[in-house]
């Protein structure tokens, strides 16, 4: 049950509650930014809808 991921500077494998690698020293902060991550989906999906409704008001002022 290793909770160990590679750095993705140097690949050491680092534990997962690391916020730098103690290899290289690279931040490592993508388990505190898995929340972000769906905040940015959230975000992005939050911009289509209203682009669709912008496009969609578009095309029926068109008409
Ligand atoms: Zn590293």
């Amino acid at each position: 049950m290793s909770n160990l991921h590679p750095c993705p500077e140097c690949n050491h494998s680092v534990g997962a509650s690391a916020t730098s690698c103690p290899n290289c020293g690279a931040n490592l902060e993508e388990e505190q930014g898995i929340g972000f991550h769906i905040v940015r989906v959230i975000i992005t999906l939050a911009i289509i809808l209203v682009l669709g409704r912008v496009l969609m008001y578009v095309s029926e002022s068109l008409r």
